[in-house]
């Protein structure tokens, strides 16, 4: 640290993003990215608006922020584009959150919730997760507290069920609800699609997107870093009630109007194009979830009933921290978290099912 670095900041811890290795060749499971290309549109897309660099990116996302608002049923009022869904969450958090308005989040979940809190200086309380690692909705109802909830929930991949979500939405009229539904799209209804062809208006039953047009104190936000193979694009958007979106508006034309640079624009209205591309990825994802969560139990593993595009995964036969280190000198990468209640777990993106047999594989060695 400098000895010119604000006291604003001294106390602050910033997140530490998963381990992007450049000197080897891993199977990286450790970053929830999808193991699919991009449709092929949305890399000619990237390649045709290069040749408009010279220029600013639209500040209002214009075309982008239009196939979102198609793509999900609702107005364009409704809907802001950002750099990544963090940078959502983080507008969001210093929107609405301040010294006399905490907000409150579970003790596990997304690890930047905290670094947003200190960053933009927010009192923040926590709310323990039950033993089975589930969110109790109970725990946020009537709080008169604004609160994030990631759904389904990270490191745990555990849904909560939108009726469950409502109550908490319900019941704090008065304060905003933010739900981060990064994973949304590895929910068991995208199971149910069938018809590739158009997906305009078509929103999961488990999403709350579906409880915005009843709620002015609800904001989701979404991202086409996992399901749509867009992390390195980053591209995120908020779904609200119009005035909660202009006032995250404030926020994004006081820090950075061209948050969403033109080609990552071009990108994502061609991936809107091409959602049913992404929607089938997803659905190999999901039934990759379920082989690989079958052949760990049978190796002895208990996994968390995971609705997401990893599983949190711990043996009785080895550490966590030692699986972790195991499996990365063999070449794969998953998560660990060194806290006292994960410690044990590891949490492992669901890849192809040739990346599943090689860590299965090297799981094997590892244990026997
Ligand atoms: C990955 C992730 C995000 C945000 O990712 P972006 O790449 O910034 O869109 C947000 N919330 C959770 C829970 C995540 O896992």
């Amino acid at each position: 640290m400098s000895r010119f670095f604000s006291s604003n900041f001294v106390e602050l811890t910033p997140y530490t993003p998963g381990e992007q290795p450049k000197e080897k060749k891993y199977i990286k499971l450790n970053t929830n990215e999808s193991p699919f290309l991009p449709a092929p549109a949305v890399c000619e897309a990237a390649k045709a608006s290069a040749a408009s660099l010279n220029l600013y990116s639209d500040p209002e996302s214009t075309k982008l922020t239009q196939a979102l608002a198609k793509r999900f049923g609702v107005d364009f009022y409704n809907v802001i584009a950002t750099n990544g869904s963090d940078e959502a969450l983080n507008f969001a958090f210093a929107a609405f959150s301040d010294a006399k308005n905490p907000i409150v989040f579970p003790d596990i979940t997304y690890g930047f919730y905290p670094v947003f809190a200190r960053l933009n200086r927010i009192p923040y309380e926590t709310v323990s997760l039950s033993c089975d690692f589930k969110i109790d909705y109970r725990d946020y109802v009537a709080i008169n507290k604004n609160i994030v909830i990631a759904n389904p929930n990270a490191p745990t991949g555990i849904l909560l069920p939108l009726s469950e979500v409502e109550e908490i939405v319900k019941s704090n009229p008065d304060n905003v609800v933010i739900i981060d539904e990064a994973y949304m799209d590895f929910c068991d209804s995208v199971l149910e699609l069938d018809d590739y062809s158009s997906l305009d208006g078509k929103v999961w039953k488990e999403s709350a997107i579906n409880l915005v047009p009843k709620y002015d104190n609800l904001i989701v936000t979404g991202t086409f870093s996992k399901s749509r193979s867009l992390a390195g694009g980053r591209l995120g958007f908020a779904i609200a009630n119009k005035d909660l979106i202009a006032d995250m508006r404030t926020i994004k034309y006081s820090t950075n109007p061209y948050n969403v640079n033109s080609i990552t624009s071009a990108c994502g209205v061609a991936a809107l194009e091409n959602d049913g591309y992404y929607m089938k990825n997803c659905q190999t994802i999901i039934k990759n979830r379920e082989y690989l969560t079958c052949e760990l139990k049978n190796r002895g593993f208990s996994i968390l009933p995971s609705s997401s595009n990893f599983v949190f995964a711990k043996s009785e036969k080895i550490g966590g921290e030692k699986l972790y280190l195991e499996l990365k000198s063999a070449g794969i990468l998953v998560r660990h978290f060194e806290t006292d209640k994960l410690g044990q777990y590891n949490r492992i993106t669901v890849g192809t099912t040739s990346e599943i047999d090689a860590l299965l594989k090297a799981i094997d060695e590892i244990i026997k």
